[in-house]
């Protein structure tokens, strides 16, 4: 007999035979295997050629056993399944079951879907078993494969150092969410599996349920920068600010889930919005100061013309009693009431002149002079309250002659004197020298008194500013250098101190000619 061939009955009418034709080419050609094993002994009686492809064999196989075809197949499942037909004629299927076929040598595994039904004699015994298969190894390794890929994005995202997790469907349902996402959220792993408006009720109103449904169906990523979300924790409401993407998976152009990064930035928000906070307050504050300092000022202009009106009748009333001679004791007392008033009316006169230079209102008189004689003028004006005091002047520019304001520089002339006797204990001799080269005259004053620390040297010339230690002892306000350097300065000149403390200090200040 011809294995190739299944018999047939030539005895049959034309149309029957010409389906058993059909039948055989189907069965030859079949794109799947076919194959019978027959007789208690299981010999392969029919294969069609589909079969010889997947076990890599050729037709020498028919008439033999299933065992000696392919005896790697003893300790597998199938050469008893087909036994067990034989025997009980009830038909086994199974899909995707695993194979091994060892083609050129080498085990091969093959996946098929398969089903083993018995074959029945007209009388109803079973003479063999019909088998037919699919080859579904294809299918298979490629749904492995997607499965495989799938785990590995999964797994990514469970061990991402931000927050990520993949929502599913339509619906939304949390399918994946990493250790950071339940963090973030304040949740824990049973929420996987549910849908995300279950979970997160108190989300609906803020506007994410939208942004999932508009990213599902037009497949946009989208993202969100320091957004605000208010969430439950432990049943209080707590405000996280999130950076965000919501970005979509597609699956054969559609897209099936969205996955979800989210970055905590509630830290730095609320850092940044604290530094602009005391920023406001800083810039509050010195809105404030500057507004109190400002008062300041306005109210010293304004005691200091009010001092200054009363100060000059009580002058003139004391000049009047002057020259009317009282007799003693009453002339000593009038006297000394006028070297009084004179020191109360120059402490006011320094205070106007400090508002009139914030004001940026001091005026400046010039007129031609010369310098020798103004100089001279100053230190004879300082001497007639301080007779006791030497002086020395030194000039060697006596016939400079410039324009500035006269009543200023003697008054520049006079504090700096002044100061070189208040800080010199003792009535040690103080010398001033004038001298000039082409562009400019120079003039010193030179104390062997105190003298100044470094620290407090350039900090004299500034408002209000006093070395600390001479405060109880001599009394001052600490204006007259701040005046005078506001004068020299307004003349184009310099002022500045050369001092050691202990041994003296020297008081220096140009004049452009
Ligand atoms: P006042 O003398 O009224 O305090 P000044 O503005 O004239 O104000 O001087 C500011 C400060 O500079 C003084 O308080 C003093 O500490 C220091 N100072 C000024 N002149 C001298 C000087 N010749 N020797 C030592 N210290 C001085």
């Amino acid at each position: 007999m011809d294995y190739h061939k299944i018999e047939m009955n030539t005895n049959k009418e034309p149309g029957i035979l010409a389906i058993e034709g059909i039948l055989q080419t189907a069965l030859i050609s079949a794109p799947f295997p076919i194959l019978v094993f027959e007789g208690v002994e299981m010999k392969l009686t029919y294969c069609n050629d589909a079969l010889l492809e997947v076990w890599a064999k050729d037709r020498s196989i028919v008439g033999k056993t299933f065992l000696e075809i392919l005896p790697e197949q003893k300790d597998q499942p199938f050469p008893e399944l087909l036994r067990r037909v034989f025997r009980t004629g009830t038909t086994h299927t199974d899909t995707e079951a695993l194979a091994y076929v060892v083609k050129d040598g080498i085990p091969v595994a093959i996946y098929f879907d398969y089903s083993y039904t018995a074959i029945r004699n007209p009388d109803g015994t079973i003479t063999g078993v019909l088998v037919i298969c699919r080859d579904v190894t294809q299918q298979v390794t490629s749904k492995r494969k997607v499965l495989e890929s799938e785990a590995r994005f999964r797994n990514t995202v469970l061990q991402a150092p931000v927050a990520m997790a993949i929502v599913k469907g339509p619906e939304f349902i949390i399918e994946t969410a990493n250790k950071e996402s339940l963090q973030l959220w304040s949740r824990t792993a049973e929420i996987i599996g549910r849908r995300v408006t279950d979970v997160f009720p108190e989300i609906q109103k803020q506007g994410f349920l939208n942004i999932l449904t508009y990213v599902y169906s037009n497949g946009e990523v989208y993202h969100g920068n320091e957004v605000p979300v208010e969430l439950m924790d432990n049943g209080q409401r707590i405000t996280v600010y999130i950076n965000f993407v919501f970005h979509p998976i597609f699956e054969e152009d559609r897209v099936s889930s969205i996955m979800t990064v989210g970055y905590n930035v509630t830290e730095l928000v609320k850092a940044r919005k604290k530094a602009e906070e005391s920023e406001a307050a800083a810039i509050e504050a010195k809105t404030g100061l500057e507004a109190a300092l400002a008062k300041k000022d306005e109210f010293l202009s304004l005691a200091s013309h009010e001092l200054k009106t009363p100060l000059t009748s009580i002058s003139g009333y004391l000049q009047v009693m002057e020259r009317s001679n009282v007799g003693e004791p009453g002339n000593t007392f009038i006297r000394k009431t006028v070297q009084q008033v004179k020191k109360l009316s120059n402490l006011v006169s320094d205070l106007l002149d400090v508002s009139k230079i914030e004001a940026g209102k001091l005026q400046l008189s010039r007129i031609q002079a010369n310098v020798r004689a103004v100089i001279e003028e100053s230190i004879e004006l300082t001497t007639h309250s301080n007779p006791e005091q030497a002086i020395v002047f030194i000039s060697t520019a006596d016939d400079v002659s410039i324009e500035l304001d006269v009543h200023r520089i003697e008054q520049v002339m006079m504090n700096l004197i002044s100061n070189a006797i208040k800080y010199t204990p003792g009535k040690a001799q103080i010398e001033i020298r004038l001298s000039r080269d082409d562009r400019q005259v120079k003039i010193e004053v030179q104390d062997q008194g105190i003298g100044i620390a470094k620290d407090h040297r350039a900090k004299i010339f500034t408002k209000f500013h006093r070395v600390d230690e001479l405060n109880p002892v001599i009394s001052g306000l600490g204006i007259g250098l701040y005046i005078s350097k506001q004068i020299i300065e307004r003349h184009a000149g310099r002022l500045w101190v050369e001092s050691e403390p202990g041994k003296g200090s020297c008081f220096c200040f140009t004049l452009p000619i």
